[in-house]
């Protein structure tokens, strides 16, 4: 064993006594134990949720909002845990597993420009707006991080949460709208951060690991159809629209190697052709 790290060795850190142990690690995700014990189905998103945050209610109308606003919680508690020293957002990403990253070097309000008109819906007030989180781009992917949440547990409680007949929700088509969001904060780092994606090498998994997740999520929420709401916002405008091909092209060369996601996104695989056609970024 070379160069340990027990008290005595040659080398003193600054902060001797103070430094943290580097936390465990799970691929690109850092492990985090429960902030709490919660009580129920410890199988369930809810429960996961409910255990890595603690929201200041109780309870907020339903499982999803209850567990949306809590893992904001969760997400500030992985920012203060894994603190980089510098503006950084922090994210619970479910199942014991946590990953932060520092802010790219440009506003939040820089994203709004690579949403095409036809995609800003009900929640473009999180990318134009929120000006208190003006310098935070990647507070973007705090909301969406809670989308994806909201829409994994109305799969999970659809029954549970006993809307009336006939009364529909957007809660599970959120994460698609602020997928689209995180796709447009990529395009504004390739634009304005360019070295991020260097700096920061594991960032794209990341986000092609919350696509994933928000398709999959997505696509048995409209399984129930109190929660099919503007399957035409995917389906038609996204899949079609000349003015969000910039978008499509980065979630096609997000998704490689993921088919089922690719299927729910676009209505189809795509191979190699794509490929070599060149229309996939980040490849050589
Ligand atoms: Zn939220």
């Amino acid at each position: 064993m070379t160069g340990g790290g027990g008290a005595g060795t040659a080398v003193e850190r600054k902060d001797s006594g103070t430094a943290k142990p580097a936390p465990e690690r799970d691929g690109i995700f850092i492990k985090v134990p429960r902030h709490r014990s919660y009580p129920g189905d410890e199988s369930s998103t809810f429960h996961d949720v409910m255990s890595h945050g603690d929201s200041r209610r109780l309870w907020w109308n339903t499982y999803a909002t209850t567990a949306h606003e809590t893992h904001h919680h969760a997400n500030a508690l992985v920012q203060r845990t894994f603190y980089l020293g510098r503006p950084c957002s922090g994210f619970y990403v479910w199942d014991g597993r946590a990953a932060i990253y520092p802010e790219p070097r440009f506003l939040k309000r820089d994203i709004a420009k690579f949403v095409p008109r036809s995609l800003r819906d009900d929640r473009f007030f999180y990318v134009w707006g929120q000006w208190d989180s003006d310098e935070f781009p990647l507070y973007v992917l705090d909301e969406w991080i809670a989308y994806i949440t909201d829409a994994k547990v109305i799969a999970e409680y659809a029954y549970l949460e006993k809307r009336p007949a006939g009364y529909r929700t957007g809660e599970g088509q959120g994460c698609i709208e602020m997928m689209v969001y995180g796709l447009a904060l990529y395009r504004a780092i390739q634009t304005h951060d360019p070295k991020y994606l260097e700096r920061n090498p594991d960032f794209r998994e990341f986000l092609a690991f919350l696509c994933c997740e928000t398709l999959a999520s997505y696509e048995v929420t409209q399984r129930f159809p109190q929660y099919r709401w503007q399957p035409e916002y995917l389906e038609k405008t996204f899949r079609k629209d000349p003015a969000a091909a910039a978008l499509r092209s980065i979630l096609e060369s997000l998704l490689i190697g993921s088919p089922s996601a690719a299927r729910i996104a676009f209505g189809r695989t795509f191979g190699p052709s794509v490929i070599l056609a060149g229309r996939i970024e980040g490849l050589d």
